[in-house]
């Protein structure tokens, strides 16, 4: 039903497609497992043959009908949703490397996304060089090796805001024979579908604005069945080679475009779980029922915020792809054109105590870990979520000491800025 429909509608009608008599809404399937009449049946389902349901920590309807809305917002070809964005990013990272394998990332990327790639896949025998996106296609090349598997960035970065040339990233991936995977996190496919600039494969934490209200972890993988694997085939022996833990199945032939999903479900969450409660899966979808909604309210809103600390002479500098000033305003303005993100970085005039006691006094902004849901919220990377990294490393990731990260919610944006002013003491 999705190819003809917008957004607004996918958002609201798509996954579950109820028959006759069946409920309105989508049901939580909170089954750990499947009844089938005959042994048979079941055998098949073992063997990869027929496809259906038989233990949650594989596949679950509800999990499904979710991952289908999301495939379709993407303009993906299918979609497996995870228990957490860190497990999404790591299974897409994963499904196509093996020890020995390497890899190419933004340095810009989500701290927690930095740390997995750089020192838990690195014991794992998984090599990574991080580059600094905005360089040149030429010098982003150098870091290939024949070994590598992918190229990896965030369309808008977490906690930096820089936006990323997907074209240019597309470019260079394909030209080295491997797919461009991106975390689509801050932008939402409401604002992006890297898909549609080449990206081969988009990852989401629907944590974030997907969920939107803070109340689920979550991850989603999406392919868009445009990598050709087999044209590389050497690289991918995952892909194009028999898998023996399923009879000799070699995905790409059995199961053409969707193979690098249906390995993803078959090997990866056979053997390391990480798949979401259907309880949480539930509470997703009714947070994308209203994605289409809340994400111009978040772009609008801070773009607001955003120019009113710009102009306040407390504060150092603001850093927002919706301002004018900022260096990524005309990236911001080829992939973002309807708005970015609610999620800004600024640093306000004084010392890092001074940064404290600002965000101390703050009302309503409340400081917690998390970002881009309904409620606005702040915190302080370098104390926080990126204190395990040293001074070069949060420099390389775009990330000053004073850097505060805001997330602006859907409130009433005058009293955001009336909360931010009295903080700031005005
Ligand atoms: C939060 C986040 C993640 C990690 O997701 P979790 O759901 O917290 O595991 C990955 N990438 C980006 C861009 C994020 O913002």
């Amino acid at each position: 039903m999705d190819k003809k429909y917008g957004k607004n509608t996918i958002c609201v009608q798509s996954g579950w497609n109820p028959k006759s008599g069946e409920p309105r809404v989508l049901p939580i399937f909170q089954s750990t497992t499947f009844k089938y009449d005959s042994s048979d049946e079941m055998g098949q389902l073992f063997d990869l043959n027929k496809e259906g349901y038989f233990y949650t920590r594989l596949q679950n309807p509800t999990n499904d009908c979710v991952a289908n809305k999301i495939a379709a917002l993407e303009g993906g070809i299918a979609a497996i949703l995870t228990s957490s964005g860190q497990a999404a990013n790591y299974f897409a990272v994963f499904n196509i490397c093996e020890t020995g394998s390497h890899i190419v990332c933004a340095s810009t990327v989500y701290g927690g996304t930095f740390n997995m790639f750089g020192t838990t896949m690195k014991k794992q025998g998984i090599d990574v060089t991080f580059i600094n996106q905005n360089d040149d296609e030429e010098t982003i090349s150098k870091a290939f090796r024949p070994n590598t598997r992918c190229l990896f960035g965030e369309t808008i970065s977490n906690p930096g805001c820089e936006v990323l040339d997907i074209e240019k990233f597309a470019r260079i991936a394909h030209n080295h024979g491997v797919p461009l995977i991106v975390d689509n996190t801050f932008a939402t496919p409401i604002n992006c579908n890297p898909i549609a600039w080449g990206a081969d494969i988009v990852t989401h934490s629907t944590t974030k604005y997907m969920d939107g209200h803070a109340t689920s972890v979550g991850g989603v993988v999406v392919d868009s069945g445009n990598f050709d694997w087999d044209a590389h085939a050497d690289r991918f022996p995952g892909l194009t080679t028999p898998d023996e833990s399923y009879h000799g199945i070699v995905y790409t032939k059995k199961f053409g475009k969707l193979a690098y999903i249906t390995k993803m479900t078959s090997q990866l969450m056979r053997d390391l779980g990480s798949i979401p409660s259907p309880f949480n899966s539930f509470l997703l979808n009714l947070g994308l029922e209203s994605l289409h909604v809340r994400m111009p309210r978040h772009c609008s809103n801070a773009l607001t915020v955003a120019q009113w600390l710009e102009n306040n002479p407390k504060v150092a500098w603001v850093s927002y792809p919706g301002l004018k000033s900022s260096k990524y305003y005309d990236l911001a303005q080829k992939y973002l054109p309807n708005g970015s993100c609610g999620v800004m970085s600024f640093g306000i005039k004084g010392t890092k105590t001074d940064a404290i006691r600002f965000m101390d006094s703050l009302e309503f902004i409340a400081i917690v870990t998390h970002v881009a849901d309904a409620r606005s919220c702040i915190l302080h990377p370098a104390s926080h979520t990126h204190r395990q990294m040293s001074d070069e490393q949060l420099l390389a990731a775009g990330i000053a000491p004073d850097l505060m990260r805001l997330s602006v919610g859907i409130e009433d944006v005058n009293d955001i800025i009336a909360d931010l002013k009295q903080a700031l003491g005005d």
